[in-house]
């Protein structure tokens, strides 16, 4: 155990990532902890960097140690502003704090470039003439070494000419590229000669147009961790291979060396996770936008009514892995569940709903009948829900030919209404169409909740009482995808598998009048039917729009269940 683990009692079990930073903190190659969380502004935050979110801010503060935010900001094409400003928002939503350290790879530009000439002066980078495509054709297989190019033996003079000039802005794109000098024969691709610069006019969202090369993010990334003197550079198991390159640049510049440590990226079921292709959904019109409720974004979940500890409960419980895998969203799903059955408010609504007219109840009587808030918290309290002669009930808690031990309502049985009486169903009403439209029932005014009386029924049932409810548009959400690997085949589009009933729009669903004060963004239970949380975009004057987080139960499981029989 590390001093650190012992001072913090708070202190998260151990994994790879927490044995290597201890490693080093007890052999005093560092003597603290300085993360960074690097997102590339290029897109909205998914619930894969929520789990590198978590990871890198959540060591950080349990080593007493920094988590900077560093925007990778390498490629002025696909970078905008409207993403830099939702991923600072995510993350604050999220619950971690960078502090002053806000940083940019742009603003390395200078350094970096001084660098670069450094290497130049070194012999160990030049400037190479040839197209992109002879370049590509040069650099072999994973079989095969790749071939020096015709410019690799420029002379130091030459290279820094040539490369002043690129900066600029005497050559077109594509003219010239500056290029590391190391191995053409190296096993590791990433070792044959990777280009560092390529010749860009194109206007940055930070730099605008001071600069017209720009460094690849190979180059960038690293020697951006070694400037801001971070300690463990956390990232996914793709940079494994890249990781011999960023120390030979760090090593020939002689410069901080960070200790670079890969895991396994987040992958879920039933989504996809890629930037690029959630952008595609986003531009195709697939879905409303990158807060989709439907969408594995942060900002999504956010909308669909996820709660931050849940998300972090939930990158906790996946833990760190050196494998990929696959991890189930029911699990992220059951997280969400189990902060809310704690902590959300529960309420009645029907979203289907049966007008029930209870025949022997006084025509304008009102009563004022206590409902608990959240039997899991007492302090929560209770309230008022009002009953009266008519009321609704969901029209799945009827049926007129019942199957054996249905204990809902049917034609001459008997069910409770949650926090009122018993009711018997005397009387069915249907439509020219043979449509029930209507139920008459009579209540029995002894069986009151909370009167003590002991007469019990199978069944209890929720409803709204019918003047006092309010009419809200209540959504659906089922999995964006329903292949379980939406990118397993190669060759087939992975929007083909879109799921065509993956949104359910309902509307006139009945509330209690509780929820008239309600803002958007609040939770609730609607009992036996889900968590929901009101819409933070789509609330019309008069209407709220209630977006469903999870059902009570994961149904998708049971249905597996099911079809494995
Ligand atoms: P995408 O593949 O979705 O485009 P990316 O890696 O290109 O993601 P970046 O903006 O570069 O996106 O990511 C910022 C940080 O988040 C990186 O450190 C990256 O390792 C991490 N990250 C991205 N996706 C995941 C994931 N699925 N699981 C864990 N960490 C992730
Ligand atoms: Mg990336």
């Amino acid at each position: 155990m590390s001093t650190t683990e012992k001072e913090n009692p708070e202190v998260k079990p151990s994994n790879f990532i927490r044995e290597i930073i201890d490693e080093y903190l007890s052999k005093g190659r560092f003597n603290k902890v300085i993360t960074r969380f690097p997102p590339e502004p290029n897109g909205y935050l998914h619930i894969g960097h929520a789990k590198s979110i978590c990871l890198n801010f959540g060591l950080a503060k349990d080593y007493n140690g920094q988590c900077n935010l560093r925007f990778d900001d390498t490629n002025p094409e696909t970078e905008e502003v409207e993403y830099v400003e939702s991923i600072k928002e995510d993350i604050k939503w999220l619950g971690f704090d960078w502090g002053d350290r806000e940083f940019y790879a742009s603003d390395y530009f200078d350094q970096l470039y001084d660098y670069a000439v450094a290497l130049i002066r070194k012999g160990k980078t030049y400037v190479d003439s040839s197209t992109t495509e002879e370049i590509k054709n040069m650099r072999g297989t994973l079989t095969e070494p790749g071939k020096e190019s015709p410019y690799r033996k420029r002379s130091v003079e030459e290279n820094l000419t040539l490369f002043r000039q690129m900066k600029n802005g005497e050559f077109k794109d594509g003219e010239h590229v500056l290029r590391a000098k190391i191995d053409m024969s190296s096993p590791n691709m990433n070792m044959r000669d990777p280009i560092m610069y390529r010749i860009r006019h194109a206007h940055h969202h930070r730099t605008g147009d001071k600069w017209c090369i720009y460094p690849m993010y190979d180059w960038a990334h690293g020697q951006s961790d070694s400037i801001e003197g971070i300690t463990h550079s956390v990232c996914t198991l793709e940079f494994e291979n890249h990781r011999p390159l960023y120390d030979w640049f760090i090593d020939e510049l002689e410069i901080h060396h960070p200790q670079q440590i890969e895991f396994a990226r987040l992958n879920l079921n039933y989504t996809v996770m890629s930037k690029r292709k959630l952008l595609q959904l986003v531009e195709e019109g697939y879905i409303s936008g990158w807060n989709d409720p439907r969408m594995p974004t942060i900002s999504g979940l956010r909308r669909r009514g996820y709660t931050p500890e849940s998300i972090r409960n939930f990158s906790e419980r996946v833990g760190v892995a050196k494998r990929d895998n696959v991890i189930d969203v029911a699990l992220l799903e059951h997280s969400v569940r189990e902060d809310l059955n704690k902590n959300a408010q529960r309420v009645m609504a029907v979203l289907k709903p049966l007008k029930v007219v209870i025949t022997n109840y006084p025509d304008d009587k009102v009563e004022e009948l206590d409902a608990v808030n959240n039997p899991e918290d007492p302090s929560m309290g209770t309230r008022k829900v009002p009953f009266s002669k008519i009321i609704f009930i969901e029209k799945d808690d009827f049926m007129e030919n019942p199957p054996k031990k249905y204990y809902r309502l049917s034609p001459g049985n008997e069910v409770r209404l949650r926090y009122a009486y018993i009711i018997k169903c005397v009387d069915v009403i249907k439509d020219s169409n043979g449509e029930v439209t209507e139920l008459h029932c009579t209540y029995d005014p002894e069986t009151k909740s909370g009167s003590g009386n002991t007469r019990s029924v199978k069944g209890t049932i929720h409803w709204v009482s019918s003047d006092h409810a309010i009419d809200v548009e209540v959504r659906l959400y089922d999995r964006l995808f329903s292949k379980e690997n939406p990118e397993e085949d190669k060759d087939v589009d992975f929007k083909q598998y879109i799921n065509p009933k993956s949104l359910e729009v309902i509307k006139n669903c009945k509330l209690e009048p509780y929820l008239k004060n309600a803002k958007p963004g609040d939770r609730f239970q609607f009992e036996r039917l889900g968590y929901f949380c009101i819409d933070t975009v789509d609330n019309k004057e008069y209407t709220l729009v209630f977006n469903r987080t999870v059902p009570l139960r994961d149904t998708w499981s049971k249905i597996e269940k099911s079809q494995k029989k």
